[in-house]
């Protein structure tokens, strides 16, 4: 049975793609912490590996620590406390002893990983620092859960720095926008680069930088962050280096983090009503083989898909060759579609006499011939170009639902509509923002962080003086 058409019905597309195309499975004893499936957390494995290669080039390190923080680690930094406390998840009790200092399960790791940063850092020679950690992360949302979109359990990454001054801590919020940069593209993700307005800063810190892209319903799903910690924190953790002058100074930070709501952004911007199509790199099963068989050539078959099988693995492309004798090709073919895998190759008698075998692109269908000897060099090729056509797919999505809106008419027309995203100007006032939000949902998601955009009229919602040029939208 096809799925629903992605555009027409998002939800119950993606609520029904998840199972089918062994993403994620919901039917768990705790509401919000899901199974991520092999589909699902092979994208992951993925992701984690691109995170890798650019941190390993950058001078991060990996490292974990505890899930466990103590009250008092977390009530430090009040904005960080208040900001957090309501999602908390406490372990209070031990067997029947009742703990005299609660525990968090860490809902991001700023606290525990300062208090030893502290203790790590003494000289100038030890700085900069970054370390990264790949951990699971406890946020007990009361509201709506979504899968991989709004988890109460869900993997992240999660690396911060530590910096002798404002200006190299700025060289490092740079570095982390392209590293953000080089996995988006990888996962040909579309997305814009927002410096966030001060009352939408993350808890604890000087400014944060969010990455934000566009699910096909017009709302905005934010699949990672980047934010300037400033001296907030290692005021309270007491961060001090003494410094080439012989002064004693405190660290400059930053920390930046993405979650597998990232895999969601994969699977909405790329899936379509066969469901998922995963870009190339990513995907556990890059090249499925099925063999159509008729009773007196079975046995040529079968050998040639083995023989191309062997072919395909040791050039290092991930490949499955699809034996199962109590299916159709035809049923097979829509699973290994349901399941996203870029490129099907298939293998009949007709072709043994051609040597040649027949392609078929999961991105766009299209079925063709290729000589036995190029089937390598063409897999190759095509990975590099399903990649563009998805990212260029992707970018279609993102230009065709960004708006220009001169009045607040346009901006609640919009959202009562196509939603998507709005570029208007706005006074700076919290109350306008919080008024704007009310009425139409939209929150204010920043100022451009990658362009440079002034202001060129009144603030759609006061019509007082525009002091930005902000993006409106609304978001996951
Ligand atoms: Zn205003």
């Amino acid at each position: 049975m096809p799925l629903e058409n992605p555009k027409s019905d998002f939800s119950k597309w993606y609520s029904e793609v998840l199972l089918r195309a062994n993403v994620v499975d919901v039917r768990t004893p705790v509401k919000g912490a899901n199974v991520l499936l092999p589909n699902g957390y092979q994208i992951w494995e993925g992701i984690k590996s691109k995170l890798n290669y650019f941190f390993y080039n950058t001078g991060h390190q990996n490292a974990y620590f505890p899930i466990f923080i103590p009250e008092e680690f977390l009530e430090r930094e009040a904005e960080h406390f208040e900001g957090f406390v309501p999602e908390v998840a406490w372990v209070t009790q031990v067997g029947t002893t009742k703990l005299k200092q609660k525990l968090a399960l860490r809902p991001t790791s700023e606290t525990i990983m300062y208090h030893m940063y502290a203790q790590w850092i003494n000289s100038h020679a030890d700085l900069p620092l970054k370390v990264n950690q790949f951990c699971n992360i406890i946020r007990m949302d009361t509201g709506e859960t979504r899968p991989l979109l709004r988890d109460r359990e869900f993997q992240w990454s999660e690396a911060h720095t530590c910096h002798v001054d404002a200006s190299d801590a700025s060289k490092q919020i740079k570095e982390s926008m392209d590293i953000y940069q080089g996995v988006f593209d990888a996962l040909a993700i579309s997305y814009m680069t927002f410096r966030r307005p001060p009352h939408d800063t993350f808890a604890g810190a000087d400014y944060s930088i969010a990455y934000d892209t566009l699910l096909p319903d017009g709302r905005i799903l934010q699949i990672g962050t980047t934010h300037n910690l400033g001296q907030s924190f290692s005021k309270v953790f007491d961060i001090k280096f003494l410094d080439k002058d012989g002064e004693t100074k405190l660290v400059y930070q930053t920390c930046y983090g993405m979650s597998t709501r990232v895999i969601a952004a994969v699977i909405a911007l790329h899936g379509d009503d066969q469901g998922l199509i995963l870009p190339p790199e990513f995907a556990s099963t890059q090249v499925v083989l099925v063999p159509i068989t008729f009773k007196k050539s079975t046995e040529a078959v079968i050998d040639r898909v083995k023989e191309l099988e062997k072919e395909l693995m040791d050039a290092g492309i991930r490949v499955k060759a699809d034996f199962r004798e109590n299916y159709t090709p035809g049923w097979k073919f829509s699973e290994w579609e349901m399941l996203g895998v870029p490129l099907r190759i298939e293998v009949g008698p007709k072709d043994l006499k051609n040597k040649s075998v027949l392609f078929v692109r999961r991105d766009t269908g299209e079925k063709f011939s290729v000589k036995d000897s190029e089937v390598v060099s063409k897999v190759n090729e095509l990975k590099k170009e399903i990649h563009k056509v998805l990212l260029e797919r992707a970018n279609n999505i993102l230009d065709e639902l960004i708006f220009d809106v001169k009045t607040y008419d346009d901006l609640k027309k919009m959202m009562n509509t196509s939603r998507g995203i709005g570029r208007g100007n706005w006074c700076g006032s919290l109350n306008c923002a919080t008024k704007i939000k009310e009425e139409t949902k939209a929150t204010i998601r920043g100022t451009r962080e990658d362009i440079d955009e002034t202001p060129d009229g009144p603030c759609i919602y006061c019509e007082k003086k525009g002091t930005q040029m902000v993006y409106f939208a609304q978001s996951y």
